[in-house]
């Protein structure tokens, strides 16, 4: 079926695109049933403290187990989950599940979250926080919140109010995936972040790269000057790690030390952790 363009000319694609069309339409619908239909999960990567050696922090990664397709990478259907604006009571669920799921750990054991811009810019997060919060009994300097430099863009004067309210509830502030975005030195300066969480890309260059290198010491140096931590994505082995240590990185997260792992597992691994402190102590 081809058909006219109105400029002269046909297209042939437009089969191609009902289908993902329709295939996208059937997944938003699949969506809708899936925190209902306990097909939402939450796995746990953990942070690794260097200088103390041992885990700081663990980051709740989702996951959606899809009856026929099975899983569903989050990157996958974020983006579909805010199109739809579903990415809030997904979110919601998020953080609620994630704060349920840290009450029982070590005190100095975080619970990190992923927020997404448009949750962020919800109206209604800071009440969603606090009542996870208060129905699990986490204390809130225990739960981390990771937002992404992209929140810059649009309407810096509200990102940065938002981000004091945020701060005034008591929680943490982490800035995701650092140096991918429209990366500005300006807004390092107008919010004291707590953690700056190094791209994986920049990690994934250190060994064939003398500039990426470079790139981690930068950062490194002037998070500690601004008395934020870091924490570097991605490390998969122990040539990536030691270069982070040498260049004065704090804290690091990745298959090397971990992937993420089940609820169930994050309990033995805090129950004894040292064959993973035992690999990572230098
Ligand atoms: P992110 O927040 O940057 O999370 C890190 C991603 O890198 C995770 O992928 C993690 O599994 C993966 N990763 C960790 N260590 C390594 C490593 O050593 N090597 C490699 N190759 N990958 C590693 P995941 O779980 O697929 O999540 C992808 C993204 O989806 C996350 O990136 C985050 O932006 C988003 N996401 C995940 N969960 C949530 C959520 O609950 N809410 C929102 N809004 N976004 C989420
Ligand atoms: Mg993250
Ligand atoms: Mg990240
Ligand atoms: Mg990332």
């Amino acid at each position: 079926r081809a058909k006219h363009d109105g400029r002269g000319g046909y297209r042939f694609f437009e089969p191609a695109m009902d289908a993902e069309a329709r295939k996208r339409r059937q997944m938003e619908l699949d969506l809708h049933d899936a925190i209902a239909g306990g097909q939402l999960s939450l796995m746990f990567q953990p942070l690794f403290n260097l200088s103390e050696a041992r885990v700081s922090a663990f980051e709740a990664l989702l996951r959606w187990n899809h009856p026929t397709r099975g899983l569903v990478s989050p990157a996958d259907f974020i983006p579909l989950a805010e199109d739809t604006g579903l990415i809030l009571p997904i979110g919601e669920w998020v953080i609620r599940e994630a704060c349920r799921a840290a009450r029982h750990w070590p005190d100095h054991v975080r619970i990190a979250v992923n927020v997404s811009p448009v949750q962020f810019r919800s109206p209604g997060l800071s009440a969603v926080i606090l009542q996870a919060l208060a129905e699990s009994g986490l204390a809130p300097h225990r739960l981390e919140l990771e937002i992404t430099e992209s929140l810059f863009i649009d309407n810096p004067a509200a990102t940065l109010s938002s981000l004091h309210g945020l701060r005034d509830l008591g929680v943490r502030v982490a800035l995701d995936d650092f140096g991918t975005g429209y990366s500005s030195l300006s807004y390092l300066r107008a919010f004291p972040f707590d953690k700056i969480k190094i791209d994986r890309s920049f990690i994934m260059d250190l060994l064939s790269s003398d500039g990426a290198t470079a790139i981690i010491r930068s950062i490194t140096t002037l998070a500690e000057a601004l008395g934020m931590e870091t924490t570097a994505e991605g490390v998969e082995n122990a040539g990536q790690l030691d270069i982070l240590r040498e260049q004065g990185c704090s804290h690091i997260q990745g298959f090397y030390f971990s992937k993420p792992i089940s609820e169930a597992h994050v309990a033995a691994m805090l129950h004894d952790d040292a064959p993973p402190a035992m690999r990572l102590a230098s």
